[in-house]
């Protein structure tokens, strides 16, 4: 089968390193001229993400022991957690890098632009090339084209991350999230990339240079590089297949409305598409495992949306029981139906929130 997969991030590489894997013929189209780049990312993960990829020093930039939550009166909260900031552009790479082991072809400058019958039409450089697909698989990100021009792109909404990479002094194994009135609806973060810079970010669904403007004056270090990207809103995930044409990754939606984190789910729904056409079944009745975690996500995004700023103290101080900590640094967060009933038991008082998630 002739397999055309649009975007060259992380869940477009895994589905073409799988299906490559398994004999078809894989071309990956990607816009932009090198793999990785432009970087639109924070790039942290939990131990989830080899589940889905290899660990390899080449593209861990630094490995954190846990993070600390700041309550909107600055009372800090620090939870153990082991997980890894990842540089993007030598990620991408070393996916992109497998799937060509498995015979992927990789065509840079090429910008999918729309579907002809049974062909897929690029532009690189000044031509405009058609290349027939027998399946085209849209890993384009958020603003998907191949979600657009098959109209499975739908009311998607979105948040915005606005991030630097800014210098200083920085506890190299500790990121800092800040909740309340610095990022409503959402949070800031500062992730180190080491003892002398970090990634410093805040994601809105408004006004989000504002906010990274207050954010930025709690940190006086300079700014090294500035990024800005949109983030998917996940809803449902209903849209991901048209036919012989499907949806992978930030283009079906699938990022995690606590936190914005993309990068294992994305590979997940990846995983699960490449076998969906493997196997011949149902691609979007074989997400509902991930769905069923992101509806998680969901319901803990909608309570957060109504938080007060006592509301987020008072979390603070019930999240710091030892067995709540326990259970936080053990599960990765793409899992939260593994250990919601469990933090339930071990700490009565979230039940107070309950009320939020399904108002
Ligand atoms: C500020 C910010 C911080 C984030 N931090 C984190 C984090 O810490 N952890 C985490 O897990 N997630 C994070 N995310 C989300 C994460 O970046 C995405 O979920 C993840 O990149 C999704 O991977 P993907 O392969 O589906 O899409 P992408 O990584 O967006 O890859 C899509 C690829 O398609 C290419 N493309 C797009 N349009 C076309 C076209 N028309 N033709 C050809 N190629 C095209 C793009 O150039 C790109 O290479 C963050 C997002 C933002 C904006």
């Amino acid at each position: 089968m002739n397999v055309v997969v649009v975007g060259a991030g992380p869940s477009g590489n895994t589905v073409a390193q799988k299906l490559a894997k398994a004999g078809h013929s894989v071309d990956v189209f990607e816009e932009h001229p090198q793999v990785g780049r432009p970087i639109q990312c924070t790039g942290i993960v939990t131990k989830a993400l080899f589940e889905f990829a290899p660990k390899d020093d080449s593209y861990v930039t630094n490995e954190l022991e846990g993070v600390r939550i700041i309550a909107p009166s600055g009372k800090t909260l620090e939870i153990p957690l082991h997980e890894w900031v990842i540089c993007r552009e030598k990620f991408d790479s070393f996916l992109a890098g497998r799937a060509q082991e498995e015979g992927a072809a990789y065509h840079v400058r090429h910008k999918f632009t729309g579907v002809k019958g049974n062909s897929a039409i690029f532009q690189s450089e000044n031509q405009v090339i058609e290349k027939e697909f027998d399946i085209l698989i849209g890993a384009d990100g958020p603003f998907s084209a191949v979600g657009r021009a098959s109209g499975l792109l739908k009311d998607r909404q979105y948040y915005i991350g606005s991030q630097a990479t800014i210098t200083g002094k920085f506890d190299p194994q500790w990121f800092l999230t800040f909740f309340g009135a610095c990022a409503p609806g959402f949070f800031a973060w500062a992730v180190p990339e080491g003892s002398d810079r970090a990634r410093v970010g805040v994601a809105t669904k408004k006004k989000v240079h504002d906010y990274f403007e207050l954010l930025r004056q709690k940190f006086n270090g300079e700014i090294v590089e500035r990024q800005a990207g949109p983030i998917p809103i996940y809803n449902g995930a209903k849209n991901v297949q048209k036919g012989n044409i499907y949806l992978a990754g930030d283009a079906a939606g699938v990022c995690k409305n606590t936190t914005g984190g993309g990068i294992i789910t994305g590979m997940w729904s990846a995983q699960i598409l490449a076998d969906s056409i493997l196997r011949k079944k149902d691609y979007s009745k074989a997400l509902n495992p991930l769905r069923r975690e992101l509806w998680i996500h969901e319901k803990l995004r909608n309570m957060l949306d109504r938080f007060s700023d006592e509301d987020y103290e008072n979390l603070v101080d019930w999240m710091s029981k030892a067995k709540v900590k326990q259970l936080l640094e053990a599960h990765p967060r793409e899992y939260p139906s593994r250990f919601i009933s469990k933090l339930l038991l071990a700490q009565p008082k979230f039940l107070a929130f309950a009320k939020y998630a399904f108002a």
